[in-house]
């Protein structure tokens, strides 16, 4: 996820003044099954020019539950008292769209609860504060988070805050319990009817800084119909990288189509005047589960096809 957004005060110190001359986008994470092998570590460690986002010393805090992570299906645990998550957005709330240099945010007023998500493991509703997407420069990655090592070509954050335990955003994103992020995977197929709204805006906001109004959208319409999730306890995937964020990431991908993700990628990282970057890649690499577990609301299928074969296997030997 990204929270630059609202952290613009912050920006001199976490983004230090970067010569386009010497900038490349983030580079490709590893092969897009994700197979560590020799030629993919050894690029990771000549990592060394990356995109300002990651030119500090943050980049590798040592924490211990980080993000983003693979999601193993068969190692999460179904856990039946997870209830569904419930969005209640106003499209009235919707302010305006800018390019920060690392992605595209679409920004939510929260001053009031008029926008919230509530449910599942959340405790009590928290606020829509922004979204904005994570995507490759083709359609074989860009997604955050994995599914048994499967990437996406895209994925899009609803970020929101907890406004019960804090009194601002920018002090929710420090604390635990800060925030709640849902993430929704995007696959290649049928065009997206009420993404495109959003697609259509976009040239006005190629260049980094830049800014436009954007009214009355309720994000809601991109979330996939399916109400099944994975849930777990995680970190932002931006610096500051603190590990405030419960992770809802939603089983069902939503699908857009070719030339939707390609509007995404004539968007620049850079700013008027400086040699073009395509914004692409903005991705962080997958983080070590260590000691966590990921819960999920559903029975992963591949127990439920073997508990049916384990169910026949009994029938065959009573009928036996
Ligand atoms: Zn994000």
């Amino acid at each position: 996820m990204v929270i630059l957004g609202s952290l613009r005060s912050m920006l001199p110190t976490l983004i230090p003044k970067w010569a386009s001359s010497s900038f490349r986008p983030l580079p490709l994470r590893w092969a897009p099954a994700r197979m560590c092998n020799i030629s993919a570590c050894s690029y990771k460690l000549r990592n060394v020019d990356l995109h300002p986002l990651w030119r500090t010393t943050i980049d590798v805090p040592g924490g211990s539950r980080q993000s983003p992570i693979d999601i193993r299906v068969l190692d999460s645990v179904f856990h039946p008292q997870l209830t569904p998550i419930r969005t209640q957005y106003d499209p009235n709330t919707c302010l305006h769209i800018w390019n920060n240099g690392y992605s595209f945010f679409v920004e939510f007023d929260d001053s009031t609860d008029k926008s919230v998500v509530s449910g599942g493991p959340l405790e009590n509703p928290y606020r829509l504060k922004q979204f904005h997407f994570h995507w490759g420069v083709n359609n074989d990655w860009g997604s955050e988070h994995t599914v048994d090592s499967k990437v996406f070509p895209a994925e899009l954050h609803l970020v929101h805050w907890n406004c019960s335990k804090y009194r601002t955003f920018e002090e929710a994103i420090m604390e635990s319990n800060g925030l709640a992020v849902i993430g929704v995977f995007l696959k290649l197929g049928k065009h997206h009817e009420k993404l495109q709204k959003l697609v259509d805006i976009l040239p006005s906001v190629r260049y980094k800084d830049s800014l436009t109004e954007f009214n009355y959208f309720d994000p809601s319409c991109l979330l996939p119909s399916c109400n099944d999730y994975w849930t777990y306890s995680g970190s932002l995937t931006t610096p500051p990288l603190t590990e405030s964020v419960t992770w809802i990431m939603m089983k069902k991908p939503i699908e857009v189509d070719h030339s939707q993700l390609a509007v995404f990628r004539s968007l620049l990282y850079t700013a008027v005047g400086e040699e073009e970057k395509n914004m692409v890649d903005n991705f962080r690499p997958l983080q070590p589960l260590m000691n966590r577990t990921v819960l999920s609301t559903f029975q992963p299928a591949l127990r439920l096809s073997h508990a049916k074969k384990s169910e026949e296997h009994t029938h065959r030997q009573k009928a036996g």
